[in-house]
């Protein structure tokens, strides 16, 4: 993708305006023009990377600790009870440069979007093909 297609991009490379509330040489965060609340913030890192999945390790580090950070800010700023931080990887994801939401919570706050639908596990037989299937694939991931 070049980046005049990724407004993210373009953001971080502050060629299209944006409420700035932290940057460094990894990543840049800012104001979300649609927020759920107000202080609901984006962090991204500065290079585009489609999702999380796509991120070099060398970031994952800096990212958590930016989220981290970042919660702190914005509880202390809004005087939030707590934070939803989250991360839509392409389903529901509108932009496709990664970004990690981090949302102001209170209790009561009529945030109801959370409320999901649950899906039991048909028995346990099921969820043990399921745990299995996860552990073979983490196997495989760490084996290379
Ligand atoms: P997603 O749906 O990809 O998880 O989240 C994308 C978020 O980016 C949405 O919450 C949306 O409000 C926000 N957003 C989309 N375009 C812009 C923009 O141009 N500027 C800012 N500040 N936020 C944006
Ligand atoms: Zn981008």
């Amino acid at each position: 993708m070049e980046n005049g297609e990724c407004i993210f991009c373009e953001i971080a490379e502050k060629n299209l305006p944006a409420e700035i509330v932290y940057e460094d040489s990894d990543a840049i965060a800012f104001l979300d023009d649609r927020p759920l609340f107000p202080g609901h913030v984006l962090l991204c890192p500065r290079e585009h990377y489609d999702t999380l999945l796509e991120l070099p390790q060398h970031l994952t580090g800096s990212m958590l600790a930016n989220t981290q950070l970042l919660a702190r800010a914005v509880e202390a700023a809004v005087d939030a009870e707590g934070t939803f931080i989250a991360i839509n990887n392409r389903v529901s994801q509108t932009v496709p440069h990664l970004h990690i939401h981090i949302v102001p919570r209170r209790r009561r706050d009529g945030l109801k979007g959370f409320f999901w639908p649950r899906q039991p596990y048909k028995d346990d037989a099921a969820k043990e093909a399921v745990r299995d299937a996860i552990e073979r694939e983490v196997r495989k991931l760490l084996n290379g």
